[in-house]
């Protein structure tokens, strides 16, 4: 066997941890278990090929039916994502109609710090926008938009109570050729020659229902407390095999590590030294970037993509195509048979 056919090397690493990542609540675990990853055989590779070549009309069928397979080399890319759950809030002055009522204003004590104010997310490592309104902060005020009237100008007729006149363009006449072809001018029947009508949308009255206080003339102003739960996603694939990396990231691997916490404790017994080093890093970047917002809860995974690269000759062309993910997708980007027509390649 060869070296290349092991895939990332496995040798124990030293381990680096940012002097800024000591945290007393956590505590290293004594052992980290890892599960292990499958790989594929030179038989699925080949029914692999033939079914990516059978996606687009254009490509030459036989070569993957008949291309040599030199070698078939197997490795597993390693896909680390780390999730960090967290909660910002800032507070608003909000308005809503008053209907009438009491409302819970300063009398009622005094209002609570927004931080204290218990809210829970939906549903954890979802993004999610909620708002409420926070205790003892309402006060009763004259609508300020119509100063309380109830009413506002009418937008259609900007406040006169009229439109102009669809059928005859605002002239007030119509033009008509009789049977002989003269050419005949009358009033407009729709407007009877004004050249406008009654505006259709306040009735003529040049007015509609103020549409901050809903007609009521007051308004209930309050403190809001704005709550924006977001989900921080940073991940890190370490490819041995000249795969790109965004094609590791589209599939689906074998998750060989995960955990969930508060705060999770960076992956630091992995055999493999980028491992380690990456997910202490991407665990202290995140601490940092989203210090202004508190952590709820944090997510990290380890999944092993398989990747299998196939060496191949075809007539005397040599080359490479992989087989990724437990999809078992091909990326195959010198196929011999590409005569391509203009068909989309997906
Ligand atoms: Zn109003
Ligand atoms: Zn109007
Ligand atoms: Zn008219």
């Amino acid at each position: 066997m060869s070296t290349e056919d092991k895939g990332p090397t496995l040798e124990t690493a030293p381990v680096i941890i940012d002097e800024s990542f000591v945290d007393t609540e956590l505590i290293e675990p004594e052992r980290m278990e890892f599960g292990s990853s499958a790989n594929i055989t030179r038989v699925e590779a080949r029914h692999a090929l033939i079914e990516y070549v059978g996606q687009f009309c254009c490509y030459g069928k036989s070569a993957a039916k008949e291309l040599m397979i030199l070698k078939v080399v197997p490795s597993n890319a390693m896909h680390y994502t780390l999730e960090t759950f967290c909660e910002g809030r800032f507070t608003t002055r909000g308005e809503i109609p008053h209907r009438g009522g009491a409302v819970d204003g300063a009398v009622n004590g005094r209002s609570p710090d927004p931080w204290s104010i218990r809210v829970n997310a939906s549903e954890e490592f979802v993004d999610e926008a909620k708002a409420l309104r926070i205790p003892h902060t309402s006060e009763i005020k004259i609508c300020s938009d119509c100063r309380g009237t109830r009413t506002q100008p009418c937008y259609t007729c900007s406040g006169s109570g009229h439109e102009r006149c669809d059928s005859c363009g605002g002239s007030g006449q119509n033009v008509t050729e009789d049977s002989d072809g003269n050419r005949m001018t009358r009033n407009c029947s729709n407007c009877g020659g004004k050249g406008e009508c009654r505006c259709g949308y306040c009735n003529g009255s040049g007015t509609r229902q103020c549409s901050d206080c809903e007609g009521y003339g007051k308004v209930e102003v309050f403190d809001q407390l704005n709550i924006r739960y977001k989900n921080h996603i940073a991940d890190y694939v370490l490819e041995g095999a000249n795969l790109p990396s965004v094609l590791v990231r589209s599939v689906e691997g074998v998750e060989i590590f995960s955990q969930t916490d508060r705060k999770v404790w960076p992956i630091t017994q992995f055999p493999v030294a980028e491992i380690n080093q990456h997910s202490v890093e991407l665990v202290n970047r995140a601490r940092k970037e989203h210090s202004m917002e508190r952590q709820l809860q944090q997510k990290q995974s380890l999944c092993a993509v398989p990747v299998t690269r196939i060496d191949y000759e075809f007539r005397g062309f040599t080359s490479s195509f992989w087989v990724y993910g437990l999809q078992r997708k091909v990326y195959a980007p010198d196929y011999p048979q590409q005569k391509c027509c203009g068909c989309n390649i997906l």
